[in-house]
């Protein structure tokens, strides 16, 4: 008498732990035992399953349900599971799911958790399911997020630390360079005025540091010397618009000079006269 597939199959296993059957014949490079079926060869397991089960449906595919739930299993061709052939071992499952949950049938072993890694209960309350559909706890969500703004607040902190004290160092170390600079600028050697400049200056100063990129002595200067005439340019210039234009709004030249004495051209930069009066 004729020995059916399922007899011919069955003659070639042996039994494994946790229930399993597992088939002793050929097996592929992946570690699926191969066998024939009316001069078909096809995955051992598949053949058991379909001949005890009837044909799986197109897009479903088997799974091993004793490989999810043994946690010590690592898959790959080295898993026993993929050669057992016990049909209660295996279930159908949709071709996405089974990609979804192939790092070691995540999803199945996940999906058996009723509390977080840290303890948080999965309940309705608690949980929101990310795009691929793995629950997140919302406790945990919440203070990593509590961690990652803390972690930033005391990165700034640290910043504006470091930021303050360089600018503290920068101004012991330029001040006079700086005075020197708007000393020059300023008309009438007005030590007073220079003196408020260089303050203004520095406030500028103050307020572009985190933008500066200067790095050595002679940069830093040129970007300080930059901030101070540019400081006295416009508090000279903020002279002419308010005390000046009405009276004569082309004498830019003139500014602060009194109206009544302005005949000569006096340079902005350096408010030394440049035409006699
Ligand atoms: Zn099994
Ligand atoms: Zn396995
Ligand atoms: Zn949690």
């Amino acid at each position: 008498m004729k020995k059916t597939p399922i007899d011919r199959l069955l003659a070639m296993t042996t039994p494994g732990p946790n229930g399993c059957v597992i088939f002793t014949g050929h097996v592929d490079a992946k570690g699926y035992g191969r066998f024939s079926v009316n001069k078909q060869n096809a995955r051992a397991h598949r053949v058991a399953f379909e001949q005890m089960t009837g044909p799986a449906p197109e897009g479903m595919g088997i799974v091993h349900l004793c490989h999810e739930v043994d946690q010590s299993c690592t898959g790959g061709p080295q898993c026993l599971h993929r050669r057992c052939l016990n049909p209660r071992h295996m279930v159908l499952r949709t071709r996405s799911d089974i990609s979804r949950g192939n790092t070691k049938g995540a999803s199945y072993v996940n999906a058996a958790k009723t509390h977080c890694p840290q303890g948080h209960p999965y309940d309705a309350a608690n949980t929101f399911r990310a795009k691929d559909g793995a629950r997140n706890c919302r406790t945990c969500a919440r203070e990593r997020g509590r961690g990652w703004r803390a972690q930033a607040k005391a990165r700034a902190t640290a910043r504006q630390l470091g930021l303050r004290e360089s600018f503290a160092a920068l101004y012991v170390a330029q001040q006079g360079f700086v005075t020197g600079v708007v000393l020059a600028e300023v008309r009438d050697r007005n030590f007073a005025l220079a003196e408020d400049l260089t303050a203004e200056a520095f406030i500028r100063a103050w307020k572009a540091w985190p933008k500066c990129r200067a790095t050595t002595d002679a940069q830093v200067r040129a970007w300080l010397r930059t901030i101070a005439r540019h400081t006295v340019i416009d508090h000279y210039r903020v002279k002419r618009n308010t005390v000046e234009t009405a009276t004569d709004p082309t004498a830019w030249q003139y500014a602060n000079q009194p109206v009544e004495q302005s005949g000569g051209c006096y340079s902005v930069r350096s408010g030394r006269q440049l035409t006699p009066a």
